[in-house]
């Protein structure tokens, strides 16, 4: 491993909560370092248009608002790698941030890590992923031109990539455990209203069924949730939207968490159990998980970054 390099500042993940953070630590001459993880951009590089992002009345497309808020924060000195955190040590000052094949300490580190897809956990669902189950309807819904689709849960996700594989897809159902949705009214009713789109409520998906012989999908198992009863449900693609969950495993053990291993902060802050280390965005954010919470949440882990420094 080469040797180890300070920053005053290192933010771990690349989100627009890490990138916010950035770009306001950057603007205060703090040069921080931004490991830009897995999924440099976070979950927006994996959606298509955002509508909701003030500033674009014409939506901008995901990737493209992140590309802009990387080149923002490193216009003004933000240096970002393309690095995975594989281990860090928050029990003393500087703490140390690693990675494969480098070392880095930092005065202050601000968490940005984000969540990431829940899935069901059926050996099915782990077989078949990427062979007609996925959890991403814009990387994988291009392979589905005129077939029949499912989308499992009830939240904004599930409209959104139901409404989006209509695009593709010849047919896409909509499958959910209870009557009522999490989904926002406005996205919800587009599902609804759509022509290709149908529910089936009061469900949940037991088995996904495979072709014989064949990785590939022929269909659900499904269970209604009021009577148990089973059926079969014929489909060749399962797209899994049923929420999300923190990246926070590495910092396991070294910092307050909630029993979902969502990073507890401080009300009206983004200070966590330990001084000097703050967490922003999706990581830490149970209620609202948007990507303009999740900017403005950056920017407050910059600031309260800042203000610990000049003490
Ligand atoms: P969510 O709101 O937590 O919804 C998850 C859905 O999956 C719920 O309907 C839940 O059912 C269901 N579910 C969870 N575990 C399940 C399981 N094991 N089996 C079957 N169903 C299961 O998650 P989300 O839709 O990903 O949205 C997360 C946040 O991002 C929300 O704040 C949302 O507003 C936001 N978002 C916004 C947009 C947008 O505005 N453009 C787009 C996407 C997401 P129950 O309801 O029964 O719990």
């Amino acid at each position: 491993m080469s040797d180890t390099k300070h920053y005053r500042v290192l933010i771990v993940g690349s989100g627009p909560a890490g990138l916010t953070a950035a770009l306001y630590a950057a603007r205060a001459d703090l040069a921080p370092l931004v490991l830009e993880g897995l999924q440099p951009g976070g979950q927006l590089t994996i959606t298509t248009e955002v509508e909701n992002f003030p500033g674009f009345p014409q939506g901008i497309m995901g990737p493209e608002l992140m590309e802009h808020m990387r080149a923002q924060a490193q216009r003004f000195g933000a240096d970002t790698q393309f690095k995975i955190a594989t281990r860090v040590d928050l029990s003393a000052r500087p703490f140390v941030v690693e990675t494969d094949d480098a070392r880095y300490t930092g005065d202050v580190v601000i968490i940005a890590t984000g969540a990431s897809a829940r899935l069901l956990g059926i050996e099915s669902e782990r077989l078949l992923m990427g062979h007609g189950v996925s959890a991403c309807a814009t990387c994988d819904g291009f392979f589905f031109r005129d077939k029949e689709i499912v989308v499992v849960g009830g939240g904004d996700s599930a409209m959104e990539e139901a409404t989006y594989l209509t695009k593709f897809a010849s047919k896409v159902t909509i499958v959910h455990r209870r009557e009522t949705f999490r989904a926002s009214r406005i996205m919800l009713s587009r599902a609804q209203e759509h022509p290709k789109i149908e529910f089936v409520t009061h469900a949940e998906v037991d088995e996904i069924l495979q072709v014989d012989g064949e990785k590939a999908v022929r269909g659900v198992l499904l269970r209604d949730t009021q009577t148990g009863q089973q059926r079969e449900l014929a489909c060749e693609g399962v797209f899994m939207a049923i929420g999300h969950v923190p990246n926070s495993s590495i910092f396991s053990g070294q910092i307050d968490m909630d029993e979902h291993g969502y990073i507890r902060t401080r009300a009206d802050s983004t200070a966590t159990s330990v001084e000097g280390v703050f967490a922003c965005g999706d990581v830490q954010d149970t209620v609202y998980r948007q990507a303009i919470t999740a900017a403005g949440t950056g920017c407050m882990a910059a600031i309260e970054a800042e203000r610990f420094l000049s003490h």
